[in-house]
């Protein structure tokens, strides 16, 4: 699937988890990076591409950036694994409460909103007929249906005009039928 339907599909799944499992606290600064780590976590598993729209956030020239496009000699392998999410997970671990100061960003709202962008990039990739390689390193991709050829093809017109829009349409209804959970969730900026 592309970047953008991997944006939409990781945020679908942000605002599903936020409304299932409302947040006790939530503050504006928690908010903005978290959304903006949903989008980061939804384009991490393609990051095997040199075309990655994450990699052209780097400085252009970036050794990083040069040495990064490069080290991924296939595209899907250790990223859309759950070894790749599991190693993901640690990292952010990590490096996020030392990013921002834990008295203003929650780390762990942070980190479970870029892990929700992850998790749903591989779901959607699951139902592409590239299938996914989700135990690697073995070698074997699974994919659903496990029939190749009624999974959807990438970038074709399945995904951009029922995926993409259908993604968009359920977001609207997920917002008119939780207009009160996403009002508590408001008004805890307000706190
Ligand atoms: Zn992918």
């Amino acid at each position: 699937m592309t970047g953008r339907t991997h944006d939409l599909i990781g945020f679908a799944s942000l605002i599903t988890v936020a409304v299932a499992t409302p947040s006790l606290s939530l503050n504006i600064e928690t908010l903005v990076v978290s959304i903006v780590g949903n989008v980061v976590g939804s384009l991490i598993p393609d990051m095997d591409q040199g075309t990655n729209k994450l990699w052209d956030l780097l400085p252009a020239g970036n050794f990083v950036a040069k040495f990064g496009r490069k080290i991924f000699y296939k595209h899907r392998t250790i990223t859309h694994s759950i070894l790749g999410g599991y190693l993901l997970f640690i990292f952010l671990k990590f490096i996020i409460p030392k990013i921002f100061n834990p008295n203003f960003v929650d780390p762990q709202i942070v980190i479970i909103s870029i892990m929700i962008g992850f998790v749903a990039h591989l779901v959607a990739d699951s139902l592409t007929r590239e299938g996914l390689p989700l135990f690697f390193p073995f070698k074997f991709k699974i994919g659903f249906p496990p029939i190749e050829t009624l999974r959807i093809p990438t970038g074709g017109i399945i995904e951009h005009f029922i995926v993409l829009p259908g993604t968009a349409i359920y977001i609207i209804w997920l917002f008119i039928n939780n207009k009160d959970k996403i009002l508590s969730i408001a008004k805890l900026l307000h706190k």
